[in-house]
């Protein structure tokens, strides 16, 4: 064995796994997956460790492509309730406005934790609210995602188009295009780290059309691919949405995308509800991959993402918890179940099973985020691993272990492994005092709602 390497682990005999050609699990070392040990044998490598897995259910880490962190601040908010996304929204902006840099630690810090305990491995947000005093907000979620050892693809979101220019939000939570694309290019410059194995990255992300100019959309593109990062937003999430790009844009959400230079393979979007049938070989033949957002659309009443004819088509589909004012739980594992039961329904037994839904939150998601590390278990993978036991009272009595995750309702890692280092161990973050960290954000919550 080459001195300069770390010892290879051997996580041993899992009670299921999935990959193929791993029965007997999988060797990791340096922080990648090194070997899959077939069914009958032992690993090549002499002299590994061993991690006995074998009340373990091992998946590839989980891969959340859609978030906003400080949302954990306003669950649940009464004004916010049995209300669709526009007035939702302007029930929250003005509590949102209100965002300090301690909330925005806080917020971010809970949310990841959140992830990390359901299995998460890799977390995007978008961060888009930006009132004066926050201007270092990415900085901030940038170290809270070090202190926990998540990867994480945060993007520098932004709004420049408020009321008085006949968009949505408040005057007081949106930049100007200068602010927005100056920072932007910081961000990129101080923290993004390009290419394999990556930890922290950055994206560019203005929110949406009816928050953004078009000239900001264009210039962001532009500066995308100069600083080549990836690029998000959210798209044709609703009925409304539909009507103000008419309106105000005089076409269609995708055709305005077009317009502004994003229909590319740059582009991961939210949500996608709203596209229709013409609109799929478009995106797929751009490369534009779709996040589905199932619990955030079905607490809107925002409409059913069209998963299967999309990916039918060739578009990349991922999984997304979205905002916690609008999920409003950051548990990734749970929304796999949420997606498999919600397109499973609108598609039937034959188009949708257990195995597809794990795919998208893993496979699917990564493509969103552009990596190709990630998102499998397989040889040269990063060593990013979720590990569910299934000895509580909702498992007993399953049968195909695998299949009762999704279907029996996993929502807990047991262990979570990040480049080959344990983020979670024995259902706990080591380190993180969950207990003051609660009673922390919910102060803050409570000031931000007062
Ligand atoms: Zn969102």
């Amino acid at each position: 064995m080459n001195s300069d390497t770390s010892p290879a682990l051997w996580i041993k005999d899992p009670l299921a796994i999935l990959a193929d050609g791993a029965e007997r699990g999988v060797v990791v070392q340096d922080g990648r997956i090194v070997e899959l040990v077939a069914a009958g044998l032992e690993p090549r490598a002499p002299a590994v460790k061993t991690f006995d897995a074998d009340a373990h259910v091992v998946l590839p880490g989980l891969i959340n492509t859609h978030h906003h962190f400080y949302q954990t601040l306003t669950r649940a908010v009464p004004a916010a309730l049995d209300r669709e996304l526009f007035p939702w929204l302007q029930a929250l902006y003005p509590l949102w406005a209100r965002l300090t840099p301690e909330a925005v630690d806080l917020s971010s810090t809970l949310a990841m934790a959140e992830l990390m305990l359901s299995g998460c491995t890799l977390t995007t947000d978008h961060h888009y609210v930006f009132p004066k005093g926050l201007e270092d907000g990415i900085d901030i979620q940038v170290a809270a995602a070090k202190r926990l050892g998540l990867r994480a693809l945060l993007t520098r979101g932004s709004m420049n188009r408020s009321q008085r220019d006949g968009g949505l939000p408040p005057d007081n939570v949106v930049q100007d295009e200068d602010t927005i694309l100056a920072d932007s290019e910081r961000l990129v410059a101080r923290y993004h780290q390009a290419g394999d194995g990556a930890i922290i990255q950055i994206a560019l992300a203005p929110c949406s059309p009816f928050s953004v100019t078009t000239s900001l959309m264009r210039a962001t593109a532009e500066l995308a691919e100069r600083l080549n990062v990836r690029m998000h937003t959210h798209l044709a999430e609703t009925e409304d949405e539909n009507r103000y790009c008419l309106e105000i844009h005089r076409c269609r959400p995708l055709d305005y995308l077009e317009e502004c230079g994003w229909l590319n393979g740059r582009t991961w979007l939210a949500h996608g509800v709203h596209f229709n049938a013409d609109e799929f070989p478009r995106l797929a033949s751009a490369g534009t991959a779709v996040t589905h957002c199932a619990c955030s659309n079905q607490t809107l009443a925002s409409g059913t993402c069209s998963v299967c004819p999309m990916e039918e088509a060739g578009v990349a589909v991922g999984l997304g918890v979205d905002g916690s004012a609008s999920n409003d739980s950051s548990n990734l594992m749970q929304e796999v179940r949420a997606a498999f039961l919600l397109q499973r329904g609108q598609y039937g037994i034959g188009k949708v099973s257990h195995r597809d839904a794990l795919r998208w939150a893993t496979k699917g998601s990564a493509a969103c985020t552009g990596r190709a590390d990630v998102g499998e278990i397989a040889v040269g993978m990063l060593a990013d691993l979720a590990l569910f036991r299934l000895d509580e009272l909702r498992f007993s009595g399953s049968g195909d272990p695998l299949a009762a995750l999704v279907l029996c309702g996993a929502h807990r890692a047991d262990r979570v492994m990040v480049g080959g280092r344990w983020i979670v161990e024995n259902g706990q973050i080591p380190g993180l005092d969950v207990a003051d960290l609660i009673r922390r954000h919910s102060a803050a919550a409570r000031k931000l709602q007062a």
